[in-house]
């Protein structure tokens, strides 16, 4: 097979700055496009974190005006990622949160900053590094949204264009005003174009110009093109619903492997899974949780955010409380949720533990050593913590929603029998759905031949790059084109 030259554009890559999936994919797709021939290069802000972490670069690529300030294109290669870098102090050297100030609100230029990502994207796109022409382009999230219009309004001949929605409850959207100073002509402001709801919508861009729509999981490819999910994109999706397309997320399998991650008390495989007692051990001693073998430990890693719908757990602490479970969360987000959770672990240190903030290490070692991991999201466009825990023996307690849905299988007589059940759903997603669920949880973790039986065929379950990336690779051969 010929290879195919693909430049994806993205906001953020694990390893070099992460606020979530977002990243984890943007990092892990392109060396698993690799085995099917496709040639990536990965466009990135210049945040200290990136340019910090990059070794040797060469400038490939200048732009003297980039609003308000020069920007360059540096290439160079980490974490065996190949990437080109804009570099635009100006926009860029912002320590922390690429979106947000330290007080929480974004940045007010955000406007410019990706604006500035999808203009250098489609120049890129049309040929500005000689040296790497791309045949696809694929931009991420509305961060990178603006590429796709950028590329059409050029009237120029333009690569494969393809849109993926990690999540469409951020829609990017700006003051009308400022088309001009963007750089897109009057005309783009129409329904049929860039108008948003009275504003410009970068993902909206996005997904009115890309020649393909993808989104994280069949799922929610459904579920975007209704009214309730659909953030008010659903007609521009069902309008486009031959182009749009659901493929499921991997997690990076070298990343999570509980046979050799060294973030964990010790590693473990299917076929030792006694061993996963030491890591219990290790999470309820980090969370100050006496060390109970036989109490069911339920996990959970997340933003602390109405989506993942934390409040409709916090609702059951009394349920986990008096069915002698425990609890271990870790995440941040909404003040009022952490504060939540904070006071319940001081009220009750026995059951409950908390740890507000974002700690990678502890997100693997809750992955090892819960029995349970919860996950109650209203909506859930993939969901990678899912992923993470059938890959590591913690059994998911998921809404029925998304890629959630997708991607863990219910426990019934039939499912049970059929040896496929992996997990727990509920539907619809309310506290008391999730109370029940947790009820049913906690009878199959005493039954231990059930409960081993549901951890082993979830470790079985290929959770990795492979199948998407073969999905991806024959969507970019579809619309790859020479610009
Ligand atoms: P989203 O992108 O909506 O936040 P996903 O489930 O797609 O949700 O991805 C979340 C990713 O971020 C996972 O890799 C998860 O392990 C990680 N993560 C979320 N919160 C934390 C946290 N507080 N500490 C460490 N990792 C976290």
């Amino acid at each position: 097979m010929t290879p195919v030259r693909a430049l994806s554009v993205a906001s953020e890559v694990f390893p070099l700055i992460k606020t979530g999936g977002l990243a984890d994919v943007a990092g892990a797709l392109p060396p698993a496009l690799m085995a099917e021939g496709i040639e990536t290069r990965t466009l990135v802000p210049g945040y200290p974190a990136v340019l910090g972490a990059l070794g040797a670069t060469d400038e490939v690529f200048a732009l003297p005006g980039c609003y308000g300030g020069p920007a360059r294109v540096l290439s160079g290669s980490v974490a065996g990622l190949d990437l080109f870098v804009l570099d635009a102090p100006h926009l860029f050297a912002r320590p922390g949160n690429p979106y947000v100030m330290p007080d929480g609100t974004d940045w007010r230029d955000n406007v410019f900053r990706f604006a500035a990502l999808g203009r250098v994207a489609a120049a890129i796109g049309q040929g500005a590094i000689p040296a790497f022409v791309p045949q696809v382009v694929h931009a991420h999230d509305w961060q990178a949204g603006l590429t796709h219009a950028f590329l059409h309004y050029s009237g120029r001949p333009q690569p494969g264009t393809i849109m993926t929605v990690h999540n469409l409850a951020y829609p990017g959207k700006f003051p009308q005003e400022l088309l001009g100073e963007i750089g897109l002509p009057a005309h783009a402001f129409t329904m049929d174009g860039l108008e948003f709801y009275g504003g410009i919508g970068f993902l909206k861009a996005g997904l009115r110009f890309a020649d393909r729509i993808t989104t994280v999981s069949p799922t929610y490819a459904r579920e975007i093109q209704e009214p309730d999910a659909g953030m008010g994109l659903d007609g521009l999706l069902r309008g486009r619903a031959d182009v749009l397309r659901g493929i499921l997320n991997g997690i990076d399998i070298t990343e999570w492997n509980p046979a050799t991650d060294p973030r964990i008390a010790k590693p473990f495989t299917i076929a030792q899974l006694a061993d996963r007692a030491v890591n219990k051990a290790a999470l309820q001693g980090r969370f100050d949780l006496p060390l109970r073998p036989d109490a069911c430990l339920l996990g959970v890693v997340s933003r602390l955010s109405w989506q993942k719908g934390l409040d409709l757990l916090a609702a059951n602490l009394p349920l986990i409380l008096s069915e002698g479970m425990q609890l271990a969360l870790l995440g941040s987000g909404e003040h009022e949720l952490q504060e939540q959770y904070r006071a319940a672990a001081k009220s009750h240190p026995e059951q409950i533990g908390v740890v507000i903030g974002y700690d990678e290490d502890l997100a693997h070692l809750i992955q090892a050593g819960s029995d349970a991991l919860v996950v109650p999201s209203r909506f859930e466009p993939c969901g990678l913590t899912q992923l993470c825990a059938l890959r590591y023996g913690a059994v998911p307690i998921v809404a029925q929603v998304g890629g959630l849905a997708d991607t863990v299988t219910d426990a019934n007589e039939v499912t049970l029998a059929g040896t496929i059940a992996t997990g727990v759903q509920f539907a619809p997603v309310t506290s008391n759905a999730l109370a029940d669920a947790l009820r049913r949880a906690h009878l199959l973790f005493h039954d231990k031949p059930v409960w081993q039986k549901l951890q082993t065929t979830g470790m079985s379950v290929d959770v990795s790059w492979r199948t998407p990336a073969r999905q991806y690779a024959d969507l970019y051969r579809e619309v790859a084109r020479a610009p």
